[in-house]
């Protein structure tokens, strides 16, 4: 049939499920943890490992389309399917490393922070040297939500910053002092056609998204250069689905956006789309893997999007008493301190589309 299959099982697998159940679309989810959080949504699901070849090409024999909600699948793995792959592989291989993505986003004409590569304390020793501190070391693979990195003063001893992430190899970045962050989200359709979303202000704790808020930092004409960079890296990859890209808002008039990265995905500051937008980023996914025309992304509230983190979950039930709150919650057992529960977005003024001329 017209099933969409999804690898990964996480809250993005789940909310991209729910959209398409709307549309009366089924989803085939891929995951290796039985107790995936999208499983619950989806009419099929199959609990295998990343890397088991047999399993792989069977669920890929039962779907029309793959997609994915977790950027670290093997690229190997989704290479070798026969199934067609939307986005396809090359922006998965990419957003993997942060070395191959800065070099990418400054190749598709993005500012990148300066940065070098580090493997070992003495690289570090050097990497300041020329970059000058304080800086922000990071696991080129593999890291999320701030795991991975370690901010570095002058005065920071190079082998126990190194230690502190685990292991080679790894970037330095220059610490920037940015005045605000946000992102563009941005949508491709197979007939290359893009729709932007509006840019939150994102406000990050520890290294995670706390909240995201509509609206936000950027000036009219700063957005439109923000989504056509996107575009423009989107339309690099012959990209398919959402696309998101994390935004240095910089009082440097010389560079006011810096690229920080990019997530070949639905993104978590993407969440207010689901109750601020006409269509929200999960349809829009949706709709671009299997081939349909986009939605708009029309902003029809001012909004924001909070976080429910390890215990900021337990008491989501006062959520239900606020007629301004939509509550998510992603049916994840026990919380552990850091891990995503759900986020709730809270509905303010419409926009006043008499204004936006
Ligand atoms: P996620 O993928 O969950 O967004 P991550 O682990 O990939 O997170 P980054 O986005 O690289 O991490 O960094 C997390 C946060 O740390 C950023 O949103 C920003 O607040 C801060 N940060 C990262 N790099 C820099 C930098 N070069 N200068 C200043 N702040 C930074
Ligand atoms: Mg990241
Ligand atoms: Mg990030």
């Amino acid at each position: 049939g017209d099933t969409i299959g999804i690898l990964g099982g996480g809250q993005l697998g789940r909310m991209m499920a729910m959209a398409a159940a709307r549309l009366g679309l089924d989803c085939h989810i891929y995951a290796p943890d039985a107790a995936s959080p999208a499983f619950s949504v989806a009419r099929h699901h199959t609990v295998g490992a990343y890397d088991d070849a047999a399993a792989l090409a069977a669920f890929a024999a039962s779907v029309k389309v793959i997609t994915y909600e977790f950027e670290n699948v093997p690229v190997a793995s989704v290479e070798g399917l026969s199934t067609l792959v939307r986005p396809a592989p090359p922006a998965l291989a990419v957003a993997q490393d942060r070395l191959a993505e800065k070099a990418f986003l400054a190749d598709c004409g993005l500012p990148v922070a300066r940065h070098r590569a580090v493997d070992s304390a003495a690289d570090i020793a050097d990497a300041i040297a020329e970059l000058g501190a304080p800086a922000i070391l990071k696991t080129r693979r593999m890291g999320y939500d701030g795991k991975g990195q370690a901010r570095l003063t002058a005065d920071t001893d190079p082998a126990a910053a190194f230690d502190a992430i685990g292991a080679a190899p790894a970037i330095l970045e220059e610490m920037i002092p940015f005045t605000a962050e946000t992102s563009t989200v941005l949508a491709r359709a197979a007939d290359d056609r893009t729709v932007a979303y509006d840019a939150p202000a994102n406000h990050h704790a520890d290294g995670i998204l706390r909240r995201s808020v509509l609206p936000g930092p950027l000036d009219p004409t700063t957005e439109a250069a923000a989504a056509e960079m996107v575009a423009a890296v989107a339309a690099r990859l012959d990209y398919v689905g959402v696309l998101a890209i994390e935004w240095f808002v910089s009082a440097d008039p010389a560079r006011p956006l810096i690229a920080n990265e990019m997530a070949p995905r639905v993104h978590n500051t993407g969440h207010w789309t689901e109750d601020g937008a006409i269509t929200s980023q999960f349809e829009n996914h949706i709709r671009a893997v299997a081939g349909w025309p986009l939605g708009a992304t029309t902003r029809l509230v001012d909004i924001t999007m909070q976080n429910l983190i390890g215990a900021d979950a337990d008491d989501w039930a006062r959520h239900l008493e606020n007629p301004a709150a939509r509550l998510h919650l992603y049916g994840k057992g026990a919380h552990r301190p850091g891990r995503k529960m759900g986020h709730v977005n809270f509905v303010g003024r419409p926009v006043d589309s008499s204004a936006k001329g």
